[in-house]
């Protein structure tokens, strides 16, 4: 069995100019969620519109559930729940219409009990004329139609963008049910929090080339800690120097007080410690942001 929902392969697209994604090659597993982060105009959009073949790629494959979008956009289409960036829904029938028409083009609709039950987690304004809509709840519109067919692959820009908090954290839930049931989920997303709670891996794009991918867990785990330790005595220097993957950046109040910087785990940083008599300790871990916030500024990132 294929284990792959989508892989990319030295994926190029040129608009003019611009090289806007240069030699994507990486693969996404079938029943991942996948989070696909980067800073404005990196290429996220442009990697997600190649995949529906909604633009074409200047050089390079892309396969989606084995399938080729060139060759077969309408196979692609049938089997993916896309919601666009560039939503813009304008029209003069209400939302109810819309979704009606959107289900009568898909395959493998939900039921109506479904289809309600998802209108009503969303707080969907159904009779409401579409072109009226607030941005946030066109939003959960776009959100319905995407969701509307039980699909294999759901691809999805920018999901929770306009939503208000409790609306971003029910639609996380439901792309997690969606995994949960074996849909493969890549989304692309401003929002590293939302990203730390549900992706299981990340790629992160910065001006159209794949700077990281990895697992969500791990990117946090190998970042480095910073730990403020105060003593109730002198503490010599040298009961610390020997240890791997710690730097000290500050030592203060005659060696009872330090500032360390440490590279992945703290168990060993920790144990040491512990051999001495400890006052006070903060530690501050990063964040996925502030791990992101390196790739983003394209500072060099420690492994
Ligand atoms: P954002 O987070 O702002 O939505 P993005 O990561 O989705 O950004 P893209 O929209 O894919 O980025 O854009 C990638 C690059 O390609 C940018 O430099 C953008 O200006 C350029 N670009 C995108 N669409 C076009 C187009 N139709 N014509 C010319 N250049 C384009």
């Amino acid at each position: 069995m294929e284990h792959t929902a989508i892989k990319f392969d030295n994926l190029h697209k040129y608009y003019g100019k611009v090289h806007a994604l240069s030699g994507l090659d990486f693969e996404v597993k079938k029943g991942e969620i996948f989070g696909f982060l980067g800073p404005n105009g990196a290429g996220k959009t442009t990697t997600i519109r190649c995949m529906l073949d909604l633009i074409r790629p200047s050089k390079g494959q892309i396969e989606i559930l084995g399938m080729d979008p060139q060759s077969d956009p309408q196979g692609v289409k049938q089997n993916v729940g896309y919601l666009p960036g560039d939503l813009n829904l304008d029209g003069n029938f209400t939302a109810r219409g819309y979704l009606k028409y959107i289900r009568r083009i898909k395959k493998e609709s939900r039921s109506p009990e479904e289809f309600n039950e998802l209108a009503r987690r969303l707080d969907v304004p159904l009779d409401m004329k579409i072109k009226s809509l607030s941005q946030g709840n066109k939003q959960k519109v776009g959100l319905m139609q995407a969701l509307i067919s039980k699909v294999p692959l759901l691809l999805l820009d920018e999901p929770t963008l306009g939503l208000d908090p409790l609306m971003q954290q029910e639609v996380l839930n439901i792309v997690q049910e969606e995994a949960e049931k074996g849909t493969t989920v890549f989304f692309s997303s401003h929002i590293l929090s939302e990203v730390q709670k549900i992706a299981d891996r990340v790629g992160i794009i910065r001006k159209g080339v794949l700077v990281e991918i990895a697992e969500t867990d791990s990117l946090i785990n190998r970042a480095i800690t910073l730990a403020t330790v105060s003593f109730s005595e002198e503490v010599p220097e040298s009961n610390f120097v020997h240890l791997p993957d710690l730097v000290i950046l500050r030592v203060n109040d005659h060696q009872k007080s330090y500032t360390f910087e440490i590279q992945g785990e703290v168990d060993h940083f920790i144990k040491t410690l512990a051999k001495f008599p400890v006052r006070d300790l903060a530690i501050h871990r990063p964040s996925l942001e502030e791990v992101f916030l390196k790739y983003y500024r394209g500072e060099k990132v420690e492994n």
